[in-house]
């Protein structure tokens, strides 16, 4: 079986290998995560098998609840349910949740699942529900996550700041949730067209045009930048929440004003991944029509494409790209 192995933007190959385990996935389709494309993220992990936006098809499975040729959804990791992280549903901070994962990644021909994983966040997708919904199942995930940790109420006027995929699926769900009104910012006009017409929010402003007049109760951080968490300090509104979408380099810092932070009780909420308490939502989001991700991927290239893939992931002009490995349906 062929998988990648990424060295660097430059440098992707597809090496042979075999491929063995107790419970064996052939891959349909796998997304390129934006975490993906961050240089900084990739540089700490290569050489290495990115991917884990999965749809695939199991081939091997030692338990009943999988059969051979069920299409599935699997998560990258998941928790041991039993921890102190575990009991207190803290289930991305767990210690199995974080060491374990598939083998070697997304972007192969077929993936080995350990236990835990297949046990706890392995999902059987619906025949109604297309590859390439399935493989979003992931990312929009995260997504719920970051909303369900937002605690979003309907006298909430909210800002997202970034408009790529992740931060469209976060204004769609703020809409979902019914937030009094959501405000998109990202310097690319065609993102903030998307926005207006796929996620229907109600505003959207290159940051550059902003005046400030307005505050804001619950801010999304996208994009992985110190400054773009300063510009949602100057949209904080009182006794606001900013949700830190996404991580900043390590060697980056933020200063920030504390007496301000307390006198004006602003939270920062960081929120990493997902589980499979978001996964199960994602789906059931998915499967009951309430949002279609896939309506986003702008780009789809075969497996034996994926240099010229990761390129046109890296333009803002795509949405989401995904390669087909050996799905389609
Ligand atoms: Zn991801
Ligand atoms: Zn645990």
């Amino acid at each position: 079986m062929k998988f990648l192995l990424f060295n660097d933007f430059e440098n992707l190959k597809i090496i042979e290998s075999e491929m063995n385990g107790d419970f064996l996935v052939r891959v349909r389709m796998c997304g390129i995560c934006t975490g993906e494309l961050m240089d900084w993220y990739v540089k700490s992990k290569a050489p290495y098998t990115p991917g884990h936006e999965i749809v695939g098809e199991v081939i091997k499975s030692p338990i009943d609840k999988f059969k051979v040729g069920d299409r599935v959804f699997v998560h990258h990791h998941a928790p041991c349910l039993s921890c102190e992280y575990c009991k207190r549903g803290e289930w991305t901070a767990c210690e199995t949740w974080r060491k374990l994962k598939i083998y070697p990644g997304g972007f192969s021909e077929i993936i080995s699942i350990p236990k835990n994983i297949y046990e706890v966040d392995v999902l059987r997708v619906p025949d109604f529900v297309s590859d390439e919904d399935a493989c979003l199942i992931e990312p929009l995930a995260c997504s719920i996550k970051a909303i369900r940790k937002a605690n979003p109420n309907s006298y909430d006027n909210c800002a997202v700041i970034g408009l790529g995929f992740m931060g469209l699926l976060n204004s769609k769900l703020l809409k979902i949730f019914g937030v009094r009104k959501v405000i998109g910012f990202d310097f690319h006009d065609n993102r903030r067209d998307i926005a207006k017409n796929w996620a229907k929010i109600d505003e959207v402003y290159s940051p550059y045009e902003f005046n400030f007049n307005e505050k804001f109760s619950l801010i999304i951080v996208g994009p992985p930048t110190i400054e773009a968490i300063e510009f949602a300090l100057k949209l904080a509104d009182k006794a606001s929440r900013i949700i830190l979408f996404a991580p900043t380099p390590p060697s980056e810092f933020l200063k920030l004003n504390i007496n301000y932070i307390y006198f004006n009780e602003i939270s920062i909420i960081p929120s990493y991944s997902s589980s499979h308490e978001d996964t199960r939502i994602a789906l059931n989001f998915i499967s009951s029509g309430l949002i279609k991700p896939s309506d986003l991927i702008t780009h789809k290239f075969n497996f034996d494409e994926i240099n010229k893939a990761f390129k046109v992931a890296r333009d803002p002009k795509a949405i989401k790209v995904i390669i087909n490995i050996g799905g389609g349906r």
